[in-house]
């Protein structure tokens, strides 16, 4: 059984992912939790390529399509290395961000569209759709607020922004947030998009149930 959490940076899709895995773990299953981009030796250097904000010094401006084209390879990776192997013994596949992700950021936020999305979904991703999205939209000004409070907080202590997507504007961050309501209006079936702005324990509780509804 694959699920993804989606959302925008400071809509707590990391920290309900923890809790559900430990909830889950607890109740006896086996669960994999991983990350996009991420999660495999060739991801985790994918990951520091695209995130780091210290890459544009040495890389150059990373083009919107090298971007998308990075976060597929990292994808792609990460269905061979991790995700199928974990669903073919049987675990729960947890995982931080996924093609949604990309739709959003890149489609969405870096205006690329969603059609070069889908189509490389399909092409390199064998179309691998998770069983369960739950996507995390809490108010926009609410998750950027805590994003940039987290940020922050990096500076003060690294030195450096927390990634690279930090400095971007609101325009770019309500694009997103729109990609990812457009994204839930498609995908009913396999969406779950949590909107209000509850407790992070009641969101919990609310994830728990619909995952307990679902798996076989
Ligand atoms: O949430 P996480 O820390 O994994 O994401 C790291 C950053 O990568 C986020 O700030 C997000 O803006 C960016 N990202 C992106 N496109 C993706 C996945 C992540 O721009 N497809
Ligand atoms: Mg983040």
């Amino acid at each position: 059984f694959f699920i993804t959490f989606e959302g925008l940076d400071g809509s707590g899709k990391t920290t309900q992912l923890r809790r559900l895995a430990q909830y889950l773990t607890d109740t006896g299953r086996t669960v994999i939790t991983m990350r996009n981009p991420g999660s495999t030796p060739l991801g985790d250097r994918i990951r520091s390529i695209l995130l780091d904000s210290r890459s544009e010094a040495t890389l150059g401006t990373i083009a919107p399509h090298t971007e998308l084209a990075l976060m597929f390879a990292d994808r792609a990776q990460s269905i061979a290395e991790v995700i199928l192997p974990a669903l073919e013994a049987g675990a729960i596949v947890l995982c931080d961000r996924y093609t949604d992700s990309s739709e959003a950021y890149q489609g969405g936020g870096r205006g690329l569209g969603s059609e070069p999305i889908l189509a490389l979904h399909k092409a390199l991703c064998g179309n691998l759709q998770p069983d369960l999205t739950l996507l995390l939209l809490p108010n926009l000004q609410t998750s950027l607020n805590r994003a940039r409070r987290r940020n922050q907080k990096h500076i003060q202590t690294e030195g450096t922004d927390e990634n690279r997507f930090e400095r971007e504007s609101d325009e770019f961050y309500a694009r997103i947030h729109g990609a990812y309501l457009a994204i839930a209006v498609r995908e009913t079936g396999r969406v779950l998009a949590i909107t209000d702005d509850a407790s992070i324990d009641l969101i919990e509780l609310q994830i728990r149930d619909a995952v307990e509804a679902r798996l076989p």
